[in-house]
């Protein structure tokens, strides 16, 4: 469905941000991309939605070179959720998830019935929240939301960069078993960029490990457990299962 062909990306002239990067992912596929901080997972994010064009290469969706799509109808057909969840802090809650669906120009009614459909899935009361203030919400609570306003218009592709960063370790917890049922029940192909080891092996089908810039491993967690490709990989994985021992 998705598919990096030999993509470049370099910011500086001389310095690669991302280099040799040929991956497919698959429809309904959950993909984690790991790795140290400035590795590039943000910047192969960014080039999926065209936020960064690429130096070099080609990105097909649907085997579609993206360089032909509009870019703002493809950022509207594709979930994006960041870590500082941006919810508009003067539009309640109910306008906030249906963003995308009023740009889209859905009857009001429609976006107020796909709204509660969203947070009866989630078990927020729609009744109680929808008509909430961003600023009565808890942390993990308008995380939440800001997952929903991804989902909203029902894109195939969610793209999310460190989604949970920000929240307490126990709320993190939390939405990541939602994320896993909302996966169960959507199957939307996912792009999951995270920090968190365990987040990636529990969520993801397949894990990416970058360094500097490249595919340092790309596999399920237990192949990256049990068969690291390199030393780095061993060291990287390794270290945090040992931290998440300890
Ligand atoms: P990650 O998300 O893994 O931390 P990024 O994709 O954000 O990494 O960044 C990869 C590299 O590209 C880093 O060295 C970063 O400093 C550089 N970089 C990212 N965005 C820009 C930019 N807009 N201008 C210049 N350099 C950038
Ligand atoms: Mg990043």
């Amino acid at each position: 469905m998705i598919n990096y062909e030999q993509i470049a990306k370099s910011y500086q002239a001389g310095v690669n941000a991302v280099s040799e990067f040929t991956l497919s992912i698959a429809e309904g596929e959950l993909l984690a991309i790991i790795g140290p901080s400035g590795c590039g997972k943000t910047t192969v994010l960014k080039m999926l939605n065209r936020l960064v064009e690429p130096t070099s290469g080609r990105i097909l969706l649907n085997g579609e070179d993206i360089r032909t799509l509009d870019p703002i109808a493809l950022r509207r057909n594709m979930g994006y959720v960041i870590q500082q969840v941006g919810l508009f802090p003067h539009m309640n809650i109910l306008e906030n998830i249906t963003v995308v669906p009023d740009i889209l120009g859905w009857p009001l009614e429609k976006q107020r019935i796909r709204a509660y459909e969203l947070l009866e899935l989630i078990d927020m009361n729609p009744s109680e929240f929808a008509r909430r203030y961003p600023y009565q919400l808890s942390g993990g609570q308008q995380q939440r939301i800001g997952v929903l306003r991804a989902l909203a218009a029902d894109p195939a592709v969610i793209l999310m960069d460190e989604p949970f960063g920000a929240v307490d370790p126990l709320t993190r917890t939390k939405l990541q078993q939602e994320l896993k049922t909302l996966q169960t029940q959507l199957h939307k192909t996912i792009l999951l960029v995270t920090h968190d080891i365990d987040e990636a092996f529990r969520l993801a089908d397949r894990v990416l490990l970058m360094q500097g810039g490249r595919i340092v491993q790309l596999g399920r967690a237990a192949e990256l457990l049990d068969h690291p490709a390199t030393p780095f990989v061993r060291e990287y994985v390794g270290g945090h299962r040992m931290q998440a021992c300890l």
